[in-house]
């Protein structure tokens, strides 16, 4: 496989130009070209010469948009083949404030969630920041955004894998994103989503950037967790809570839990108590979800009248809390069902 320009910073691409023998500014239209979501064959700024001798060494193009589909409701969903053949997922949600982004940091997961598709073949590797970074200029570019009108406004660390289980490339993707002079998408509009790795929670709330933080929760007890996180097994949801409180500490800002209802497992009044005896007094919000159902597990979503039930009872307790529509579910919405379908034959 050959490297990845995008995984290189400004300054980085500076220093290679240099090396190369091109001037300064070749280096900054090269920058700029890369965040237009160009592939290097196609910039016209630059020398044919240099061009060659960029792609002897690098990926014309490192996520390449394999499959697209469109749901009813404009959500639209993207199976991303990378330069060795690995495939992960993207989605485009278009919201009041801006449209976000979801994209995924590994191919496959080793977490081993029972109710998601990204984890049924496990861990196959992770994405370089320049692949992850592609995901974003790719989608913003087929919409017909450029740097200062971007038409990514809002990213979500949700797709396939554990963003904290491929920590530096994450967080050298973040700061590659959010840096002046690129897409300069602010941190503050960046989502992070983790089952609950607490030392990296901790390492992470020590970067310095302001991120939003989000944990997937999905059981108010360690004992309910376990049947469905094994890395419940690992982390005690009382030591995430204080690794919750360190990141408000440090960034100021509230955490969010994210709470998908299964059927039998988590959505019954009992649980609604005690999670509001978990999290009462906290500077947090809970999204709640209806599973999406994934055909590899036996796992079922709570009825829409539980999920409000809930909801209700969430609120009625003093939580900051909402259920989320289930968008794009008609496109296989939820994680890495795209790719296992994909993988399965499915067209
Ligand atoms: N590894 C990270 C990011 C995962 S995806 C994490 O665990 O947070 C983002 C969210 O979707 C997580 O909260 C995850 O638990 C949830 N999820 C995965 N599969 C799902 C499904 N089938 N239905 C509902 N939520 C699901």
């Amino acid at each position: 496989m050959k490297k990845i320009l995008q995984d290189l910073t400004a300054e980085e691409l500076s220093a290679l130009a240099e090396k190369m023998g091109e001037k300064k500014y070749r280096a900054e239209q090269l920058f700029h070209a890369l965040m237009l979501g160009k592939k290097i064959s196609e910039i016209t700024t630059l020398p044919a010469a240099f061009k060659e001798a960029l792609l002897d060494k690098f990926e014309d193009e490192p996520v390449k948009i394999i499959k697209t589909q469109t749901s009813s409701d404009g959500t639209e969903k993207y199976l991303f083949g990378l330069s060795d053949g690995g495939l992960v997922e993207g989605v485009f949600m278009r919201y009041k404030y801006g449209n976000t982004v979801c994209v995924s940091t590994q191919v496959g997961c080793r977490m081993g969630c029972a109710f998601c598709a990204s984890t049924v073949g496990g861990l196959k590797r992770n994405l370089t920041s320049g692949e992850i970074l592609s995901e974003v200029l790719t989608v913003n570019a087929i919409h017909g955004g450029d740097i200062k009108k971007r038409e990514v406004t809002n990213i979500v660390l949700m797709g396939s894998g554990e963003p904290l289980d491929n920590y530096d490339a994450v967080v050298k993707f973040i700061r590659c994103v959010s840096s002046e002079g690129g897409i300069n998408i602010s941190p503050r509009n960046i989502s992070l989503s983790t089952c609950g790795l607490v030392p990296q929670m901790y390492d992470f709330a020590n970067e310095g950037l302001p991120v939003n933080l989000t944990v997937s929760l999905h059981a108010p007890d360690d004992e309910t967790r376990a049947r469905i996180m094994p890395a419940a097994k690992r982390y005690k949801i009382s030591d995430i809570l204080k690794a919750c409180s360190y990141y408000f500490e440090k960034t100021g800002r509230r955490y969010i839990f994210e709470y998908s209802l299964i059927k039998g497992v988590n959505s019954d009044e009992e649980h609604a108590k005690k999670l509001i005896k978990l999290l009462s007094g906290r500077p947090c919000h809970v999204n709640l979800i209806r599973l999406n159902e994934v055909k590899e597990t036996k796992l079922f979503a709570a009825e829409d009248k539980e999920a409000r039930a809930f909801l209700k009872k969430l609120t009625d307790g003093g939580l900051s809390a909402t259920l989320r529509r289930r968008l794009g579910s008609d496109i296989a919405g939820a994680c890495g069902q795209l790719r296992a379908g994909y993988l399965d034959g499915d067209t």
